[in-house]
This record gives C-alpha cells, sequence and structure tokens, in this order.
C-alpha cells in the first residue's frame, strides 16, 4: 500500500490512485472532541486539484462502465473484507475524531462491511425489463423496448461527521457497483476516519482514477465542487440548511438529500408505558442524539404523561455519561458551538415555563441527558432539531392534536407510534408526513437495505442499497423495430 503518512498525523488526500500533499500547502487541524487535542491534519486541497480529480474520474468511470459486474464485485469485496481487517484502527479512529464509543464505532465498521456486501449481491441481482408495444392501443408487437440501468458518470458523495465511514460507504459502494466513479468529499471532522476507509479500498486494488477523496472545508470548496460542470450526479447527507443551498447550486443533475429531522415519538393512552420509554430513551440520546433519526420529541397524551415522564427519568437515570473510552452512551458533544445552540434551546423552553425533570448541566461540551416537561409551541425546543442530548416532552390532549403538531414540523424524516392498538396505530401513521413510520419501537435508519427517506425539510429521493443503486443509475430505453 501507498503510505499515506506525511509526519505522524498529517494525511494525504488521493486522487488518480495516488496519496498527495495539496499544492496549497495548507492542512486544516482536526481536534478531538473529547481529547481536546489536535489528531492529525489533512489537507485543504485547492480547485485544480478538485479539477484534476473530477477529470481524472471521467476517464476511470468510461473504462469502469465497461467491466462486469462480477469485476465490480471482486474489487468491493476485496473493500469489505479489508475494512474488517482494519477493524481496530478504523474503529479507534472514529472514536477520537467524532467522539463515539468504541463499541459504536467498531459496530459502524462491521456494519459497513455488511453494507458494502449486501450492495454487492443486490447490484448482481438486479435486471432491466422488456416490454412489447401492442399493450398499447394500436402499437404494434413488432415493437420490442429494452429497458437497461446505466450508470450516471461521475457521483459526488458528501457525508456527515455522525457517521464518517458507514454514511460515506452507503453512497459510494452502490455508485461504483452501478458503474460509476465517485468523488468523495467527506465531513472536514470525520475526513481522518474518511482517509482510513479509502486507505482500505486503495488496498482492494481499485483503477486509478476511479475514487478520489478531496479533503477541504465545505465553506470552501463545496459549492465549486457542487457547481462543477464535471459532476453528474450528488448524494448529500448533511443538515437541512447546507442540503437546501446545495440543491440551489446544483443544476439539472440529479439529487439524493438526505437532511436534518425533529423525529417525534407519539405516545397513546393505551401505550405500554415502560417499554416505550425503553424505546424513546435508546431512540433521544445514543450517541448523545447525534443522530438523524433521533426521537427528539415526545408528544404525550395527557392523561399518561406524569406516568411517562416518571418512567423516562428512571431510563435517563440509567445513562452513562463521559468518555467514549469509557463506552459512555452520552460522550462529548462534536464542538463547542454545538453545545452553545442546545444550551440556547434550553435557556429559551424555561424562559417560556418549561419544567428540567433531569439535566441542564454543562462541562465543556458535555452536555448532561436533558429531559424538558411542558414543553408548549411557542418554545424553539419543539422545533428545531437540537444534535444533541435534550428531550422535550409535549403534553397533547388528543390524537389529533398529536398528529398536527407532528405534521407542523418542517421536517419530515421518521416519527414513532407507541399504542397497543395496530388500528390505531395505522390511523396516525396514515396521516404523519414523514418517510417511515415505526410501530413501537425507536426511530433508526435501517436495517440498511430498507427503503429509507426525508420529506419536506429532512431531504429528496430515497436511499436504502437498491434504492441507492437505482438513484445512481438512468434508465436507458433501446428499441427493436422487428420485421412483421
Ligand atoms: P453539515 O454541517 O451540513 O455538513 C455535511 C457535509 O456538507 C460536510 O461534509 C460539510 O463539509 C459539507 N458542506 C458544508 N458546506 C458545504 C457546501 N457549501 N457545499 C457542499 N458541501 C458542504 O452537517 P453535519 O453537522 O456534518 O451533520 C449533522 C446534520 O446531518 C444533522 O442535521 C443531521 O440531522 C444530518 N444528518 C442526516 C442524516 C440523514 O440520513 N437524513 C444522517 C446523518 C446526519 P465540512 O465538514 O467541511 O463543513
Amino acid at each position: 500500500m501507498a503510505t499515506n503518512e506525511v509526519t505522524l498525523s498529517t494525511y494525504k488526500f488521493y486522487m488518480n490512485g495516488e496519496w498527495k500533499e495539496s499544492q496549497s500547502g495548507q492542512t486544516i487541524d482536526i481536534m478531538s472532541p473529547y481529547l481536546y487535542e489536535t489528531i492529525g491534519k489533512v489537507q485543504a486541497i485547492t480547485k485544480e486539484e478538485v479539477d484534476d480529480a473530477i477529470w481524472s474520474a471521467h476517464d476511470a468511470q468510461k473504462e469502469w462502465a465497461k467491466t462486469s459486474l462480477q469485476q465490480r464485485a471482486s474489487y468491493l469485496n476485496k473493500w469489505a473484507d479489508e475494512l474488517v481487517s482494519r477493524q481496530e484502527e478504523i474503529a479507534d479512529t472514529i472514536m477520537r475524531e467524532v467522539g463515539k464509543s468504541y463499541k459504536d464505532a467498531n459496530n459502524e465498521v462491521l456494519r459497513t462491511a455488511d453494507f458494502i456486501r449486501y450492495t454487492i449481491e443486490e447490484a448482481l441481482h438486479m435486471h432491466g425489463e422488456s416490454m412489447r408495444g401492442d399493450s398499447f392501443p394500436g402499437g404494434s408487437k413488432s415493437k420490442v423496448a429494452i429497458v437497461e440501468r446505466i450508470p450516471i458518470g461521475v457521483v459526488l458523495a458528501i457525508s456527515p461527521f455522525n457517521y464518517p465511514v458507514n454514511l460515506a460507504a452507503a453512497k459510494i459502494a452502490p455508485a461504483l457497483m452501478a458503474g460509476n466513479a465517485v468523488i468523495f468529499k467527506p465531513a472536514t471532522q470525520g475526513a481522518i476516519s474518511g482517509t482510513k476507509m479509502i486507505e482500505a479500498l486503495d488496498e482492494a486494488g481499485l483503477p486509478k482514477g476511479l475514487v478520489a477523496l478531496v479533503t477541504g472545508k465545505g465553506s470552501v470548496i463545496g459549492d465549486y465542487l457542487v457547481e462543477h460542470k464535471g459532476m453528474n450526479m450528488i448524494s448529500f447527507t448533511g443538515g437541512t440548511n447546507t442540503g437546501v443551498q446545495l440543491a440551489k447550486k446544483a443544476t439539472m443533475i440529479p439529487l439524493v438529500l438526505e437532511l436534518g429531522g425533529k423525529d417525534p415519538g407519539i405516545v397513546c393512552e393505551d401505550a405500554d408505558l415502560k417499554e416505550a420509554a425503553k424505546q424513546i430513551v435508546s431512540g433521544a440520546f445514543s450517541y448523545s442524539g447525534q443522530r438523524c433519526t433521533a426521537i427528539k420529541r415526545v408528544l404525550v397524551h395527557e392523561k399518561v404523561a406524569d406516568e411517562l415522564v416518571g418512567l423516562v427519568k428512571e431510563e435517563v437515570e440509567k445513562l452513562t455519561v463521559g468518555s467514549p473510552e469509557e463506552g459512555s452512551m452520552i460522550v462529548p458533544l462534536i464542538d463547542n458551538r454545538s453545545a452553545d445552540f442546545i444550551q440556547i434551546l434550553i435557556a429559551d423552553a424555561l424562559g417560556k415555563g418549561a419544567e428540567v425533570v433531569i439535566g441542564n448541566k454543562r462541562e465543556h461540551n458535555l452536555i448532561y441527558p436533558t429531559l424538558l416537561d411542558h414543553v408548549t409551541e411557542d418554545m424553539r425546543v419543539a422545533w428545531e432539531e437540537p444534535f444533541g442530548p435534550v428531550l422535550p416532552i409535549i403534553r397533547v390532549s388528543s390524537e389529533d392534536e398529536a398528529v398536527q403538531i407532528a405534521n407542523a414540523s418542517e421536517y419530515g424524516l421518521q416519527a414513532s407510534i407507541f399504542t397497543k392498538d395496530v388500528n390505531r396505530a395505522f390511523r396516525i401513521s396514515g396521516k404523519l408526513e414523514v418517510g417511515s413510520v415505526q410501530i413501537n419501537g425507536r426511530t433508526e435508519r435501517g436495517p440498511d437495505h430498507f427503503p429509507f427517506i426525508g420529506i419536506k425539510g429532512s431531504g429528496m429521493g430515497v436511499q436504502g442499497i437498491r434504492k441507492s443503486i437505482e438513484s445512481m443509475t438512468r434508465e436507458k430505453v433501446t428499441v427493436l423495430n422487428l420485421a412483421e
């Protein structure tokens, strides 16, 4: 393997099959959110280097599109194997870079290898279709349409910090199996983990130029990448503001956007409250709530609200708080700015009459799990995505009120409904403006072959292994006009 370390902890970017230092001479320090020290530096690459990476990707893609699915599968299987063999190193990097517990980081690496393998299998079993003209009035049987899926070209994959390996591979693997080249722009906080993942891919011996790792701040190179004439499709996961700006700039190319959320956990009066409390706490507080599909508000029927709040509090008291190295569930947030934002939301709610059930304590960027009761619709925390360990409880007097508040959100990712009545669950589910509804379970992404959908401010298009492959291909029709 071409080694990637310039000094102990300065990482190169990757293009045309080579690890390089940027001509800019600039690097970006990556600070660990809990060690409070620089754990490495990544290259801040130039626009000219972006251009080179994109045009090399185009050249490589033309040859890659000619390869058989079995050939592509063999490269990607090696990638998955390589990730597993470097599992400890990559998990350790994820832990130190984004402050996720070692166990979760390790699971992320294994889940990614599984994701790649499933993507291979799915792609191997996808087929086109054919149709005859005579099913349309006046059409002729002598016309036969062959509908195939063909690659789209060069895919720009932009990932967020919170799953720096899994959410990146969830774009790269389907793009490659579909016959595309990839320009991968990791979140800057997450770029070292992304680099380690690409080192594993490099080890698989992929053709030169097919995948490029471009590092640099989104605020500096993001627009240039998005507006680049060489991009044929963008798959983006990140915040809603970033995604909306990106969508305005990317013209006439397909986009898949996975954005923020404000997933409600709706607790009906007949719910199994003990189980609901467990699901809500695990949904809301895992990885300090830094998950797009975290439960970000509870809408509970007033008749059972007191009991539910008591049970949720009991579960919150069991959460471990501290360092990711100790396996804590509540860990320091990605940066101080995120912790400041949560404090603003809490202060706003308290100023307007919300009550702290537990929490509201901060040490640097570590926010203790915080439960706010009697949250009302005039409070920011009822609507805004905190991306941290604060959970607002909103008491409602009816099913309709719960649905109305759930749907008044700018977001539409997922929702949970807790009830023992399946008819009620379906009735509520049918009214909710979200991509997925979980009945008696926490909101979550996965298993990864399920369709994953965000509507309204939560996104555009569909992810999920098969859907991702489809989104990274386009249909092409060849019509045979047979002699009668
Ligand atoms: P973010 O700040 O929006 O960043 C996401 C990515 O966009 C990063 O790679 C970032 O690069 C890049 N970026 C920034 N400005 C850009 C620009 N002008 N053009 C192109 N790219 C640009 O989000 P985050 O803080 O990493 O992640 C948290 C957010 O992601 C939350 O809102 C969460 O809900 C959402 N999320 C959604 C899903 C989902 O599946 N729906 C999954 C996970 C996370 P830099 O890091 O260099 O700025």
